[in-house]
C-alpha cells in the first residue's frame, strides 16, 4: 500500500522530458546504483537502492567524513522515517527520532512515534553526540529558539549537521512570522515545501536562508559553524550541508 502510494506520487512527479537514468556511486549504499531523475529537482533525483534523494545523499556523504566514528555516537534525528533515519538506525550506536505533531507536546507519542517541537525539546541537557535534520529549520517559526534547543541537548563535544535550502544571497529573507496568538503573518507570498514522494508536501517556509545562517548559529550560542560542500553530485545536484560545533574543536571543511 505504501509502495503503491509512493509509486503514484512518483508518477505524478514524473516529467517525461526530464526523465533520466544513470549508474553512479551512492554514498549511502556504498556501491554503484541506478539513479533515476524524475524531474530537474533535487528531491526528484533518487537512488533506486535506498530511495534517498540528492539532499539526503549530500548529508550522508558529509556525515561519513565528519563522523566516521558514528557507531560510537548517540544521535538525535529530527525525523522518524526515511532513508537518512534508516541509515542512522543502522550505523549509529543509539538513535532517537521524532516527528512534529502540532497538537501534541514534546515528549508525547503518536502511534508509537515520539513528538518533539524543536523549539521546546523534552530531552535532558547534553543527551546526544550528534543532532541531524534535513530541510526542517526553514519551517520552524523561531529558528533561533530551535538552534538553542539543539545546542542544549548536545554534549560538550557535540555537533549539529543539517540541511536547509540555501540561496546565494548573503542575508536570510524572512517570509513569515508567527504572532503571539499562533496566527501567521505573511511578509511575502507564502512559499510551501515538501517531499512529494513522502508525506510532507505543502509545509510553510518561514524564510529562505542565506549565507548568514552561520552567523545565526553563532548568535544562538554555537562556538563555530561552517557550510560544507559534499563530495557527492548527481546530474549536478548537490546540497551544501551546515555543520555547527557546540565547542571549538579540530575540524576541516574539506569533506
Ligand atoms: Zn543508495
Amino acid at each position: 500500500m505504501i509502495l503503491s502510494r509512493r509509486l503514484q506520487a512518483a508518477w505524478r512527479l514524473l516529467r517525461w522530458g526530464e526523465l533520466g537514468v544513470r549508474l553512479s556511486a551512492c554514498p549511502l549504499c556504498e556501491r554503484k546504483r541506478v539513479f533515476v531523475r524524475l524531474a530537474h529537482n533535487e528531491i526528484a533525483v533518487r537512488c533506486t537502492g535506498c530511495g534517498a534523494s540528492a539532499v539526503t545523499l549530500s548529508m550522508v556523504a558529509v556525515l561519513r567524513k565528519l563522523a566516521p566514528q558514528l557507531h560510537r555516537l548517540g544521535v538525535y534525528e529530527l525525523s522518524a522515517r526515511g532513508a537518512l533515519f534508516a541509515f542512522l538506525q543502522q550505523h549509529a550506536q543509539q538513535l532517537t527520532g521524532s516527528e512534529y505533531f502540532p497538537a501534541l507536546a514534546s515528549g508525547q507519542y503518536h502511534n508509537g512515534v515520539l513528538c518533539e517541537d524543536v523549539q521546546a525539546l523534552s530531552f535532558s541537557d547534553a543527551s546526544f553526540d550528534l543532532c541531524t535534520s534535513t530541510d526542517v529549520f526553514e519551517h520552524v517559526a523561531d529558528d533561533g529558539l530551535g538552534f538553542r534547543n539543539v545546542l542544549r541537548v548536545l554534549k560538550p563535544q557535540g555537533l549539529f549537521v543539517f540541511t536547509v535550502p540555501l540561496c546565494a544571497a548573503p542575508a536570510t529573507i524572512e517570509r513569515a512570522v508567527r504572532n503571539a496568538d499562533g496566527s501567521i503573518k505573511h511578509l511575502l507570498s507564502p512559499e510551501y515545501h515538501g517531499d512529494p514522494i513522502g508525506k510532507t508536501a505543502h509545509i510553510l517556509a518561514f524564510r529562505n536562508y542565506g549565507g548568514d545562517i552561520v552567523a545565526r548559529l553563532i548568535a544562538a550560542g554555537f562556538a563555530s559553524a561552517e557550510i560544507v560542500w559534499p563530495q557527492f553530485s548527481i546530474w549536478n545536484f548537490t546540497r551544501p550541508v551546515v555543520v555547527a560545533y557546540k565547542h571549538n574543536q579540530q575540524h576541516s571543511a574539506e569533506v
